[in-house]
């Protein structure tokens, strides 16, 4: 088995070297991973300027791009076969409930799927600085063991990607995995108003707090009672039941 791994936090990030730790087990690892942070960059694309890869040993390439464009890269260029899915993370935080819309870990997974091959995005819900590093390497065989089963589903949906978030916890007081549902994030006091070393006004958006709201069955939910969570994402966001729904609401123009 193929397996392209990348990520948004770049190619030196302790999460992607777990993540090729874990997957290494499964097949043969091609990296291909930006060469610097672009975590909250969604999906884009790098348009008005030439990409570069520049390898950093066998099978393994830093780009001066997105997320996105590495995995374009890596399965239009670099990878000389198809990979047979497309890895990105383990992301330091969390992607859940409306994170999934700004994550550049969940977008290079949506582009696998865009491109027709199956992905899988993972996410340490402990973050880089609230938690111990150490913390991912001891779940690395947990991971390993989930991304066995899950790259040997044969019937993921085409347009479908499975988004995974890790609890804080050493592996063995991990309580198993559940299958959940996106839930929902309320931020409060996000921007924060500053100043620059010259007096003029400026905004950091990213600070404050969140909460989470949620049923029993959501990700977050899942996360905070010590399982690994597991969401099916769909790329369709056709809202089929308001589609249905249309002679209710819809104004028939003459
Ligand atoms: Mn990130």
């Amino acid at each position: 088995m193929h397996l392209l791994c990348t990520n948004d936090d770049g190619i030196l990030a302790h999460g992607l070297e777990c993540l090729v730790r874990a997957a290494s087990t499964l097949g043969e690892v091609t990296v291909v991973a930006p060469d610097r942070e672009q975590s909250a960059t969604s999906h884009s694309l790098t348009l008005h300027h030439p990409i570069r890869p520049v390898a950093r040993g066998e099978r393994r390439y830093q780009v001066d791009g997105t997320p996105t464009d590495c995995v374009m890269l890596a399965v239009e260029a670099l990878m000389p076969q198809r990979p047979d899915f497309v890895l990105s993370g383990i992301n330091h935080g969390h992607n859940m409930g409306e994170d999934v819309l700004y994550s550049g870990t969940v977008a290079a997974a949506m582009e696998g799927v865009t491109l027709g091959i199956p992905a899988i995005a993972i996410s340490f819900a402990g973050g880089e600085l609230q938690a111990d590093p150490s913390l991912l390497d001891d779940q690395v065989p947990v991971v390993a063991h989930l991304l066995a089963h899950l790259t040997g589903l044969t019937n993921i949906p085409r347009d479908t990607l499975l988004n995974i978030n890790l609890p804080p916890l050493p592996a063995a007081e991990i309580k198993g995995v559940r299958l959940t549902r996106l839930g929902r994030r309320v931020y409060s006091d996000s921007l924060v108003r500053m100043q620059d070393p010259r007096g003029r006004e400026i905004y950091w958006i990213g600070g404050g707090s969140a909460e989470w709201s949620g049923g029993a069955d959501s990700d977050f939910r899942a996360v905070r009672e010590g399982y690994i969570s597991v969401t099916p994402l769909s790329l369709d966001l056709t809202h089929t039941r308001m589609l249905d729904d249309a002679p209710s609401w819809w104004l028939e123009v003459p």
